[in-house]
Formats: structure tokens, C-alpha cells, sequence
């Protein structure tokens, strides 16, 4: 099994490389921000819990993301591999992923950290609020979302950088060169 954790603020292109690479190489994506959206539209107990924490722009408790990637990875052992998307977001949450794959025996293989700066996700954010309508894409709120981003999320940097298994790539190049790096950082790996 290979394990990527595909790391970046919103609006890196995390959702849209995670999708290119379930296609072309059978991994399964886990994406916490899609898994509580599909919470939220099924008005579980659960989608309405984090809805006005998903609002506000802030991250919701680790506890429930932990559990939500729990029960994926049990579920799905004979994957191929995991593409992480969006997971983990906080340091605590990094801590219990290292466990969760260390009891199944398996481990992160290689984390892709997409670049962006933040004038360019601002802009691509706001784009994306005005074709798809997603609430938590608005300017104001998405200020609160890059902020938890860099308060919270940024510190995994060195966390992963430590072990030697991070790789940078240039997020703001056109999507067929983004891709074409990631598939350079990934070359060797064997599951
Ligand atoms: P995303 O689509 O990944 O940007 O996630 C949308 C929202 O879901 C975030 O702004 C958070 O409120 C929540 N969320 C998604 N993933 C996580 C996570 N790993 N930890 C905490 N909150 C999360």
C-alpha cells in the first residue's frame, strides 16, 4: 500500500490532482471537506453539528475528522493506497493518522506539498465562489480559512519535512505541468 497525504491551503488544487491520480493510478481519496459536506447534505446528527463551524470558516473538532478517516481506512484496507486530501489539518490530527496506519501496518509515503501563494488562491477562491456557489468560498470567510490554514495546517510542514518524505511542488503552474510534478515526486514508490 502507498499512502500520499496531498498537502496545501484551499484552493492549491488538492481536490483536482487527488482526482487525477484515483483515475490514472486506482488509489482511494480521502477528502475530510468532502465527507463532511456529504454529512451535511444527508442532515445527519453529524452534518449538523459541524455546520455552522464549516460556515464560519474555522476547522472543525479534531475528534470527529479523526473518527470520519477511522472508519475510511478500516473500510477500505485492500486499497491500493489513500490519497489523504484535505487531512490532516492539525498537528493532532497528524499524530493519530501515524497511528491509524501504523496498526494496519502501513505508513504516509510521501507527502506533496502544492504551493500557492495567497493573492493567487483569493483569486482563484473567489472564482470558484461565483461559478459554484459554495458558501465558505466567500472572500470574507475564506480570509478565516487561510488564516487556520496557516496558524494550524503550515506547523505540518517541518513536522513531515523531518522525516524526508515532503515534496514542494509549484501549484501555481498550468495543471498538466502540476501534474507532471507530482508524478516526478511520487516515481520509486513502491507499494
Ligand atoms: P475543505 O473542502 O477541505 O476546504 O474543507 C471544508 C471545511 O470542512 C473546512 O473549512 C473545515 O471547516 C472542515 N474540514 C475539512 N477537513 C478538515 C480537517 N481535516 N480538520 C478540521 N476541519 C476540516
Amino acid at each position: 500500500m502507498i499512502n500520499l497525504i496531498l498537502f496545501g491551503p484551499p484552493g492549491a488544487g488538492k481536490g483536482t490532482q487527488a482526482k487525477r491520480l484515483v483515475e490514472g493510478r486506482g488509489f482511494i481519496q480521502l477528502s475530510t471537506g468532502d465527507m463532511l459536506r456529504a454529512a451535511r447534505a444527508s442532515e445527519s446528527l453529524l452534518g449538523q453539528r459541524v455546520a455552522a463551524v464549516m460556515d464560519s470558516g474555522s476547522l472543525v473538532s479534531d475528534e470527529i475528522v479523526i473518527e470520519l478517516i477511522d472508519d475510511q481506512i478500516s473500510q477500505n484496507l485492500s486499497a491500493h493506497g489513500f490519497i489523504f486530501d484535505g487531512f490532516p489539518r492539525t498537528l493532532a490530527q497528524a499524530i493519530a493518522l501515524d497511528g491509524l496506519l501504523k496498526s494496519h501496518g502501513h505508513r504516509i509515503d510521501r507527502v506533496i506539498r502544492l504551493v500557492v501563494n495567497d493573492d493567487e488562491l483569493l483569486a482563484r477562491i473567489t472564482k470558484r465562489f461565483n461559478e459554484q456557489g459554495r458558501l465558505d468560498d466567500n472572500p470574507v470567510t475564506f480570509v478565516t480559512r487561510l488564516a487556520a490554514y496557516h496558524s494550524q495546517t503550515a506547523p505540518l510542514i517541518p513536522f513531515y519535512a523531518d522525516r524526508g518524505i515532503l515534496r514542494e511542488v509549484n501549484g501555481m503552474a498550468a495543471m498538466d505541468a502540476v501534474s507532471a510534478s507530482i508524478d516526478a515526486a511520487l516515481a520509486g514508490l513502491k507499494g
